[in-house]
């Protein structure tokens, strides 16, 4: 067996590593044959040399095969089709993306994570529904999927344990932001959760893990690439995250959100999303439709009610209360008025973000706990003409002092302008 001080010495130098040496580093890693310190520096070796395509590919491979895998495709016996983003504020896209693309007839099976720092996590909006189950065994994920046509449960410990160990060594050693072992590490946890086809959104803007169109189409290439190699269809989206996605920012406000549009009356930016991402993973499903005619079925199920009543199916089988009067509201609601006349120039999604994170609604620390009711709703977007004293933004808070303090943040968030700023679409490209 290869030694991992000689490979970190060969990535070091800036070579090229085969796919059994990388094979045997990740998989001795996750079995804790390799020690951190080793990993960590080769780690930092590969922030510094990069990988090249075929060693990310073997990266992805050896991760995927580090733990339990699911084959959906087989289980359900049929497309199942699936939704990933990379995060972003006020992002709830799967909440409302599942039951519409299940309401036109396609399964969706999903794992997803919780939130941490400004991006909220589906997982933690999903538990603003009282009741709602998210630790779902594989067994229940298949069943369900198969006769509800849709779950989103959490992430199992036994799927990808090599990347469990290898982010969270990242993040404590600033080897976290290079491109391939970020799309390794999010391919190989779409790969193993096992569908077959998957609809990538990387969110570009200040409050995104991507902060330039450039990166976040490298890093769009890379996980396209390696879903492909891997068999699975896979279309990624890149998408505006210069501001808040819709109005809500906050767990039951987004879920609320989330339902509105269901129901058709959603905010145009999320609602636009939630249709460009149902059409394409309905054109990418077995249904045999172009992404064009995937929106048009998209549109009609919020329209005939249908994906609403999916959306109610599905967050009863997984124990929950799907009525909106069941999800916690905030005693303290603080409104936030412009001072100044003119056009919204600028929201800005990561001080947006951030404030909702102080009022309580995310996690600063894996152990942090989330405070559901709280959050903020961002009434005017980029574009909107406001008049002094009229209502930018609400503040959902637990208390008056914490409102206080998150109005001012949301106040600094917005940038007014004498004239309307350029027009800037959500989805800003499509990686097919
Ligand atoms: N999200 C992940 O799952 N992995 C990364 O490396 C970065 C973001």
């Amino acid at each position: 067996m290869i030694r991992p001080v000689q490979l970190i010495e060969r990535k070091r130098n800036g070579e090229e590593l085969g796919a059994a040496d990388l094979e045997q580093l990740v998989l001795g890693y996750a079995r804790g044959d390799v020690p951190d310190y080793q990993m960590a520096a080769f780690c930092m070796a590969v922030y510094f040399k990069g990988l090249s395509p075929a060693e990310t590919a073997a990266l992805t491979d050896a991760m995927v095969r580090s733990g339990r895998t699911l084959d959906l495709q087989t289980e359900v016996g049929r497309t199942v089709v699936d939704k990933h983003s990379t995060g972003g504020v006020g992002d709830k896209t799967s909440i409302a993306v599942g039951p519409v693309v299940a309401a036109c007839g396609v399964p969706f099976g999903k794992m997803s994570g919780r939130g941490l720092g400004h991006t909220g996590g589906t997982l933690d909006k999903l538990e603003a529904i009282p009741g709602f189950r998210t630790e779902l065994g594989p067994d229940e994920l298949v069943n369900q999927v198969r006769e509800v046509g849709l779950a989103i449960v959490s992430q199992t410990d036994d799927l990808v344990p090599a990347d469990k160990r290898l982010y969270a060594l990242r993040d404590m050693t600033a080897t976290i932001e290079n491109v391939s072992m970020i799309a390794a590490s999010i391919m190989s946890k779409k790969i193993a959760a096992g569908a077959g086809a998957i609809v990538l959104d990387v969110k570009v803007g200040d409050g995104a893990f991507m902060k330039t169109l450039h990166d976040a189409a490298e890093l769009a290439q890379a996980m396209v690439e390696l879903g492909r190699a891997a068999g699975r269809r896979v279309v990624c989206l890149l998408t505006d995250m210069e501001q808040p996605l819709g109005q809500a920012v906050g767990n039951a406000l987004e879920v609320r959100e989330a339902v509105a549009t269901l129901r058709g009356e959603g905010p145009p930016d999320f609602t636009e999303l939630v249709l460009a991402a149902s059409g394409h993973l309905l054109a990418l499903s077995d249904l045999a439709v172009d992404p064009g005619e995937g929106r048009r079925l998209a549109e009609r199920a919020l329209v005939d009610g249908s994906a609403l009543a999916r959306y109610e199916r599905w967050i009863e089988a997984q124990g929950g209360d799907p009525h909106e009067r069941a999800l916690a509201t905030a005693p303290v609601v603080h409104e936030v008025a412009s001072e100044h006349e003119g056009f919204v120039a600028r929201v800005s999604a990561i001080r947006v973000g951030l404030s909702a994170l102080d009022l309580g609604a995310g996690r600063r620390t894996k152990e942090d706990t989330v405070d559901h009711a709280v959050g903020i709703v961002c009434l005017r977007k980029r574009g909107d003409r406001v008049r002094p004293g009229e209502a930018l933004a609400e503040v959902h808070a637990r208390d008056r002092a914490s409102a206080t303090t998150a109005a001012a943040e949301v106040l600094a968030a917005y940038e007014l302008a004498e004239s309307p700023p350029v027009p800037r679409r959500v989805v800003l490209e499509v990686l097919e």
